[in-house]
């Protein structure tokens, strides 16, 4: 069985004392839920006290971002040898990104590459825009996202990926769990095509998108769905405590 994961992206939103106080006030309720592998991704400023905080804890923490290069002269940027020093897991081409910071597929794949060469568990995010869905190309657009995303990967040991419809992000309407367990059923076999059918059997594939306390479960309830990657919903701990919960108890039951 595929461990379910919950990961709260945390996005551009706390302080340092903001993210300590947050960590504090969800962490030894989170700490008591063993079957769900729990990860918290705060913005880079934070990781390292976030760390501390978090020493000993089954709690694990992931970085938004990362740029490819090992190191040099790169302004502002955070390399893939910097982040495995404080994270395990790092969320790739989250659609925001692609947006506001034009990282093409191109980037993506290099990001990919340089975290796993690092020992990083990438959370890769793909997802189709609004209009993409309504003109009915959903599968042909996360079918390129990942395959780009892929190339040269030959063992993506410990990636787990994320589908993300771009409509969904941010706006309180999230897909149905029937439509997004469609979706990440289509892209499971893309990924046996891409990287063989064990890879396929193995990999956690997660949904993002508006998922709150109240509509969780009928995520969870899907068997494509291995988990979720949560946004607006991570920042409040009694939210994501029971998103979390709700994983346990329902993937656990089956
Ligand atoms: C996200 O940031 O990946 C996300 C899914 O955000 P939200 O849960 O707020 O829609």
């Amino acid at each position: 069985m595929r461990v379910p994961l919950i990961a709260g992206n945390w996005k551009m939103n706390t302080t340092v004392a903001e993210a300590l106080e947050l960590v504090r006030a969800m962490k030894d309720e989170l700490e008591k839920v063993i079957s769900v592998e729990k990860v918290v991704c705060p913005p880079f400023v934070s990781l390292a006290p976030v760390k501390e905080l978090l020493a000993g804890s089954t709690i694990k923490l992931g970085a938004q971002n990362l740029f490819f290069a090992e190191k040099g002269a790169y302004t502002g940027e955070i390399s893939p040898l910097m982040v495995a020093d404080l994270c395990e897991y790092v969320i790739i081409g989250h659609s925001e990104r692609r947006q506001h910071f034009h990282e093409t597929g191109d980037i993506v794949n290099k990001k990919i590459m340089a975290a796993l060469k690092a020992g990083l568990k990438p959370i890769l995010c793909i997802g189709e825009r609004l209009e993409e869905n309504e003109s009915g190309k959903t599968e042909e657009v996360v079918a390129e996202q990942l395959s780009t995303a892929l190339v040269g990967v030959a063992d993506p040991d410990g990636m787990a990926i994320a589908y993300e419809p771009v409509w969904a992000i941010g706006t309180g309407k999230p897909a149905t769990g029937e439509q997004a367990n469609g979706t990440i059923a289509f892209i499971r076999q893309n990924i046996a095509q891409v990287c063989g059918g064990n890879v396929a059997r193995e990999i956690r594939i997660l949904y993002g998108g508006s998922v709150n306390s109240t509509n969780a479960a009928e995520f969870m309830q899907q068997p494509e769905i291995d988990g979720a990657l949560v946004g607006g919903a991570s920042l409040k701990a009694n939210e994501f405590l029971s998103i979390v919960n709700q994983a346990s108890i329902i993937k656990h039951s089956k």
